[in-house]
């Protein structure tokens, strides 16, 4: 559903990503770690048309993100090109970034009504269907404000799984919240992982989540893509040092 081409990203001199392939199979769960700096974030934020690639390919649902094809020719694509691609794509945020100032539900229903053209009936039906999900569909009535960390993190996902999108991408959903309700935000992660057709991205701090979670797990460092593999074999059977010192720090 995903597939990265020899992807390479510098911001001026500085070569975040010296070029991976990595290919993402539809359903397929897989969490990108390692350590700070080695451009986890800038993959997922490449994948919402954030940042473009210097160089590579990145193709979507068969469709190339970056480029399209007019009258047989590749060209730029132009915005129409990128909305359409970001409408497969699914992304929640390390800081919720829900609207303050929206309800809950309008929180969910904003989206689909202005992207997708829904009725508002049709897109409250979608919040309401995907807060249960999450375990709040009787907060549809609260403001942001009112709810906790944990409990803003799960209307972020499912404020984008009203979307329907075929790739969800999390990006360190837990980082940012206080250890207690970490728990709470990997269940609904895992439950949905467990049901769905939907394939996932996840950058995460959390090994034991990743081991969990994943098919796949590949381990970014110093702008490569070290290594990738069921998670059994990546963390009981890790081949390089760079790996084998970024456990260490985690056990
Ligand atoms: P972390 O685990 O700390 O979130 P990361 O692996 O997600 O790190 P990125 O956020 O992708 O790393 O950043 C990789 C590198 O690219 C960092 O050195 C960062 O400072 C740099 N970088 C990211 N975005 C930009 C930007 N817009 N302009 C300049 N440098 C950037």
């Amino acid at each position: 559903i995903v597939q990265f081409k020899n992807v390479k990203k510098s911001f001026g001199d500085l070569e975040v990503l010296k070029g991976f392939d990595l290919d993402i199979m539809p359903g397929e769960k897989v969490s990108i770690i390692g350590p700070s700096g080695s451009g986890k974030t800038t993959i997922i934020r490449m994948l919402m048309t954030l940042e473009k690639p210097t160089g590579g390919e990145i193709i979507v649902d068969g469709e190339n993100l970056w480029h399209m094809e007019v009258n047989g020719k590749l060209v730029e694509a132009n915005e129409k090109h990128l909305r359409k691609i970001r409408g497969n794509i699914g992304m929640v945020f390390q800081h919720f970034n829900l609207f303050p100032h929206m309800t809950i539900m309008r929180n969910c229903t904003e989206a689909p009504v202005q992207v997708l053209g829904l009725s508002k009936k049709e897109a409250e039906q979608r919040a309401v269907q995907m807060l249960k999900k999450v375990g709040l569909a009787d907060k549809v009535n609260n403001y942001p404000f009112q709810l906790s960390g944990g409990q803003k993190q799960r209307v972020a996902i499912a404020r984008a799984l009203v979307m329907q999108p075929k790739v969800m991408l999390f990006d360190e959903v837990t980082s940012a919240l206080d250890p207690e309700l970490v728990g709470e935000v990997l269940q609904v992660i895992k439950d949905l992982a467990e049901q769905g057709d939907m394939s996932m991205i996840l950058i995460t701090h959390e090994m034991d989540f990743a081991m969990e979670i994943s098919d796949r797990v590949a381990f970014f460092a110093d702008g490569l893509l070290m290594e990738e593999g069921p998670p059994q074999e990546l963390f009981n059977n890790p081949k390089s040092d760079r790996l084998k010192s970024f456990l260490q720090r985690f056990s």
